[in-house]
């Protein structure tokens, strides 16, 4: 049907007009029919729609220069707010994003509790505050996003989360029910991998995320979507055996890639070599800058076995991006070198590995980002990143 055709280029003219404008923050008509291929005809038609609703907004740039001044377009940042939460182990955090991806709150609290009932009242009062407080913005909270340390089910039930011991939890329905306002749920990696490709990879097909903190969880995006596998549990790394017969782990299996290489198992180690200090990121840095031989010796080891876990992964995935989150990482200097110079298979494949800029907050930036997205339902999102 000819209506129906033209009703569904006019939705992908506008998804590629608003992707164009998102990406670059700001950007003329012109400029946006030559980053689109669009005429300056379909592009002012779709932008006047867009002012409309208020989700563009024009400024006129102050040049030096005689003439016109250009008018700019940029996403309305302030018609509409995304919540972000992080659902850890011992705290939530939460972050508020404008609708161009920038942070305008956030805030954590610390968990005295981990029953459902608990932590559902706590995330009802606290999604209600941020709804009375974002109220008068045109669209008010346009998206909520969850971020789960745990195994979410494709239909977005959280199966389990060991910290808490909850099994097949509705937390999504009671909350919508609650709210009147749809939420999801993503598992926490994923999320980290999605912020990545948004804020900083933006041309990558295939990226692969890795986090290193408490366990080790890999997010994988491909072709700018998420791997899940059958049940959405697809990802679990750091279960990945690398020592035969080695260290028991919480899952059954003994020897698990995270027992060697997360962040927990190196601060397990100098808090057995070290009983006297107190183990803080400070006092490691300090230690490295030291040389302490102990200290580099358990750094040493700790990228040696997470070499041998990224050199299984390169080999399976030949991904394009590999990015590392991880403090330890940051800290110690020239990390990626000596990582790099453990993977010498002359059969695995990537482009790069990087480092994570974006660090912890990856989780609640991702859940923000995947709210806007949905929101402004744009297929491939990218933005600028401010911090
Ligand atoms: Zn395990």
């Amino acid at each position: 049907m000819i209506t129906g055709d033209a009703s569904y280029i006019k939705k992908m003219n506008r998804s590629l007009i608003l992707k164009e404008i998102l990406k670059e923050g700001m950007l003329s008509r012109a400029d946006v029919s030559k980053a689109t291929a669009l005429t300056r005809a379909t592009v002012s038609g779709q932008v006047a729609d867009l002012l409309d609703e208020e989700l563009v907004v024009e400024k006129e740039i102050e040049y030096n220069l005689v003439g016109r001044k250009p008018i700019m377009l940029s996403v309305n940042a302030e018609a509409g707010y995304a919540i972000g939460i992080d659902l850890e182990f011992d705290q939530i955090s939460f972050a508020i994003s404008n609708l161009q991806g920038s942070l305008v709150q956030s805030e954590t609290m610390k968990l005295q509790a981990t029953s459902y009932p608990d932590i559902l009242s706590l995330l009802i009062a606290q999604i209600k505050h941020y709804q009375e407080g974002f109220a008068a913005s045109r669209y008010g909270i346009i998206g909520i996003v969850i971020a789960i340390h745990g195994l979410v089910s494709t239909d977005e039930v959280i199966h389990y989360i060991p910290s808490f011991d909850w099994h097949d939890v509705p937390l999504k329905n009671d909350l919508e029910k609650a709210l009147g306002l749809e939420v999801k749920l993503e598992n926490n990696a994923n999320l980290s991998a999605f912020a990545e490709r948004v804020f900083f990879h933006h041309e990558t097909d295939d990226l692969l995320s890795v986090t290193l903190y408490s366990g080790i969880g890999m997010g994988m995006m491909i072709n700018h979507s998420f791997f899940r596998g059958q049940d959405g549990f697809a990802g679990e790394i750091g279960h990945m055996i690398v020592v035969p017969g080695g260290q028991p782990c919480n899952c059954g299996n003994k020897g698990c890639w995270e027992k060697y290489a997360s962040e927990t198992s190196v601060f397990q180690i100098l808090r057995a070599n070290k009983p006297e200090a107190e183990i803080t990121y400070e006092q490691i840095e300090r230690w490295i800058k030291d040389k302490d031989p102990e200290v580099t010796s358990v750094m040493e080891q700790f990228m040696y076995y997470l070499s041998i876990g990224l050199n299984n992964i390169i080999n399976i995935y030949n991904p394009e991006v590999v990015v590392l989150d991880s403090e330890l990482l940051r800290i110690y200097p020239d990390s990626l070198r000596a990582i790099e110079s453990n993977l010498n298979s002359r059969v695995s494949h990537y482009r790069e590995i990087k480092l994570s800029t974006i660090g912890k907050k990856s989780c609640s930036l991702g859940a923000c980002a995947i709210a806007i997205q949905n929101f402004l339902q744009v297929p491939v999102l990218n933005l600028p990143y401010k911090g």
